[in-house]
């Protein structure tokens, strides 16, 4: 059974046609010019960290003359919340960031997740672990995630049914320079849910993104996306990520918390142009008390070569 299935599998990243199509379509607008993307999760109101960051992702792409898109990562059922998909293109609307074409919506590109997954098990890239979650203390969401997987599951036999009433998750053999800094990666979650890591790599390839400006709370995900990238044998986007907005105590903003959206600001009155001109003055891009529209904004900073450079990290 074994040597069948050694058989079985290919040696190349052979992909199927549609495959091979979307990502040759997507290294062909990336080569057209910038394209970036917003990518925020319909869990609850945008917080101005959040909007913070659309910010910067959007003045960046607009400053490069390039396409700036819209992708919602939505996958995670349980954790979306009623009305966060209308009410979070309702604020970027509302502060003047427009995005091209239509809202690219995880929850239908799923036969496209599927697609690279199974590619990738054909080769014999994947393998199933039965790790809890609660063992490993390892979730594929990436916030907070600091665990390197120890690759307990790696050598064990192919069997990957029902055991003990679960499914197994899926996990990425990463080659040798991201075993330490990244681990094995989870492709496909026990639950069934495509991982964060996987669909997000997809859509960055397939969509053509040049570039992704995002919260510096994702940089630990980085490593991880590198990895899935290399081993499908594409070329990764540029990763910049962007300072988070913390409240009075330092501490980060929650989305699920329902902390500091644009609603409580509407209702004490204020205007687009002075939420945008705080957001910019908290990143030093221009005077604390300025009051200016997005496009207002990017113009300043047209005349300010640099200025939004030296707020993004690598
Ligand atoms: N959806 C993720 C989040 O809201 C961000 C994904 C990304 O920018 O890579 O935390």
């Amino acid at each position: 059974m074994q040597d069948s299935l050694a058989s079985s599998k290919v040696s190349s990243f052979e992909l199927p046609d549609h495959l091979h199509e979307q990502l040759e379509e997507g290294k062909r607008l990336r080569h057209q010019g910038y394209r970036g993307r917003f990518a925020p999760s319909p869990t609850g109101p945008l917080h101005l960290g959040n909007l913070r960051t659309a910010l910067m992702s959007w003045l960046q792409a607009r400053l490069a003359n390039g396409t700036w898109l819209l992708r919602v990562d939505d996958l995670d059922r349980p954790r979306n919340r009623a009305g966060a998909l209308e009410s979070l293109q309702h604020d970027l609307r509302w502060l003047g960031l427009d995005w091209d074409g239509p809202v690219f919506l995880q929850s239908q590109r799923r036969g496209l997740y599927s697609s690279v997954l199974s590619t990738l098990r054909r080769q014999g890239k994947l393998y199933a672990c039965r790790c809890s979650r609660r063992m490993l203390a390892d979730v594929s969401a990436p916030v907070g995630r600091g665990l390197i997987y120890p690759g307990t599951c790696r050598d064990l036999e192919l069997f990957w049914g029902w055991h003990e009433g679960r499914l197994p998750s899926w996990r990425l053999r990463v080659s040798e320079q991201f075993s330490e800094i990244s681990g094995d990666v989870i492709l496909r979650r026990a639950d069934g849910f495509t991982a964060y890591h996987l669909a997000t790599v997809v859509d960055e390839l397939t969509l053509g993104i040049s570039e992704v400006v995002r919260g510096e709370d994702l940089l630990v995900a980085m490593p991880a996306q590198l990895a899935v990238i290399d081993a499908m044998s594409q070329r990764p986007p540029v990763y910049r990520h962007v300072p988070l907005l913390c409240d009075a105590q330092g501490r980060k903003l929650a989305k699920r918390e329902g902390q500091a959206g644009l609603d409580d600001l509407r209702s004490q009155g204020l205007g687009p142009s002075q939420v945008v001109g705080w957001l910019a003055a908290s990143q030093e891009l221009i005077a604390v008390g300025s009051e200016l529209t997005a496009v207002e904004l990017l113009s300043e900073l047209k005349k300010k070569k640099g200025a939004l450079e030296a707020v993004l990290k690598p």
